[in-house]
C-alpha cells in the first residue's frame, strides 16, 4: 500500500482501521475483535485507537488481534489531554503500551489540546520518542493557531495532526491542509464517512453508482486522492472493512473529482476547526 512520509523520515501507510465506540460493550466484542483481525489478515496496514476508546477497552481488542502476528501493522494511539502532563503522557503511554502488549507505538498522538501546557506535553513526547517508546508523535483536533503553537515546541518532529475532515466536511482545506502541506505533515482524517452519515447523501451514491463502486469506497478515494492526507474509517463488520479497503482500487478522474466539487464544494473561507 501507498505511504506517506513523516517529518522524521519514517513512512506511515495511506490507509488504517479506526476503533472509536470498540471495547464498550462485552455484548459486541468478539465482533469487533473479528473485524480487527480480518482487516489485518486483508492487508490493511495501520490502527488507529485512543486510551479513551472504551476506557482502554479498545486498545486491549487492538493488543488480542496483534497477538502472534507475524508483522504487525503502524500503530496510532492518543494521550487524554488530562492526562497529558510531563509525567502522566510517559505514565499514560506505558499503560497503552501495556493494554496493546507491544513496545512501541508508531504514532503517539494528543487527542486535543487543552489540560496540560503544550511544553511539558511535547517534552514528554521527545523523551518518549527518545526511549524507544513511540516511533514519532504528533496532535489532534488542532487547528492553524495551535499548529503554529506546536511548531514552537516540535523541534520539527510533529508527525501528523488528525482532524475532522471528509466530503461533506472540508474545511480544513481553506487553510490547515495547505499549512500542513508546506511544512510536509500528513493531515490524518477521522470520520471520513461522517460517521457513516455521508452515505445517506443522493448525490454521494448517484456518483458512485456511474463508476461502479459503493458510496463508502467513493468517500475513502476521494480523501486518498488529496496529497499529503491519510485516513482511518471504522467498522465492525467484516464486510464493510473489506469494501472500505476496495476504495484503494477506485480511480478518480478530473471528471469526477469535479461533480464531487459540485456536490460538496470546498471552503470559500476560513471557518473554526470542527471537532467530534
Ligand atoms: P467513520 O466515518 O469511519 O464511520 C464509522 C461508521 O460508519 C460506523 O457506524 C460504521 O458502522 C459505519 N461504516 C463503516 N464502513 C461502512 C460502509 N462501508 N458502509 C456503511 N457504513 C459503514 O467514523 P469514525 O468516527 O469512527 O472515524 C473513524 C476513526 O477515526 C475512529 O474510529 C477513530 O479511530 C478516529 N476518530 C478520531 C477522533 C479524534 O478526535 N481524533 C474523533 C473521531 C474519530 P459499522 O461499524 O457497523 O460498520
Amino acid at each position: 500500500m501507498r505511504s506517506c512520509k513523516l517529518p522524521s523520515g519514517a513512512t506511515m501507510p495511506v490507509l488504517g482501521l479506526g476503533t472509536w465506540r470498540m471495547g464498550e460493550s462485552p455484548r459486541r466484542r468478539a465482533e469487533e475483535l473479528d473485524a480487527l483481525k480480518y482487516g489485518l489478515e486483508l492487508g490493511y496496514p495501520m490502527i488507529d485507537t485512543a486510551e479513551m476508546y472504551g476506557d482502554g477497552g479498545a486498545e486491549e481488542i487492538v493488543g488480542e488481534a496483534l497477538a502472534g502476528l507475524a508483522r504487525r501493522p503502524f500503530i496510532v494511539s492518543k494521550v487524554y489531554p488530562h492526562n497529558a502532563s510531563r509525567a502522566g503522557t510517559i505514565a499514560a503511554c506505558e499503560r497503552s503500551l501495556k493494554r496493546m502488549r507491544i513496545e512501541r507505538i508508531d504514532l503517539y498522538l494528543l487527542h486535543w489540546r487543552g489540560g496540560a501546557r503544550l511544553e511539558e506535553t511535547f517534552d514528554a513526547f521527545h523523551r518518549l520518542r527518545t526511549a524507544g517508546k513511540i516511533g514519532d508523535f504528533g496532535v489532534s483536533n488542532f487547528d492553524l493557531g495551535d499548529m503554529e503553537d506546536a511548531a514552537r515546541l516540535d523541534k520539527g518532529l510533529n508527525a501528523s495532526n488528525q482532524v475532522l475532515y471528509c466530503l461533506s466536511r472540508r474545511g480544513p482545506e481553506f487553510d490547515l491542509l495547505p499549512w500542513m502541506r508546506k511544512r510536509g505533515v500528513p493531515l490524518m482524517a477521522y470520520s471520513p464517512l461522517d460517521q457513516g452519515g455521508l452515505l445517506r447523501k443522493a448525490a454521494l451514491k448517484k456518483l458512485a453508482d456511474g463508476v461502479g463502486c459503493t458510496p463508502a469506497q467513493l468517500a475513502i478515494a476521494w480523501l486518498l486522492a488529496q496529497p499529503g492526507v491519510v485516513t482511518i474509517p471504522k467498522s465492525s463488520s467484516r464486510e464493510r472493512v473489506k469494501e472500505n479497503l476496495g476504495a484503494l482500487d477506485v480511480t478518480l478522474s478530473p471528471q469526477l473529482l469535479a461533480e464531487l466539487d459540485r456536490a460538496f464544494p470546498p471552503p470559500k473561507g476560513k471557518q473554526a476547526l470542527e471537532m467530534l
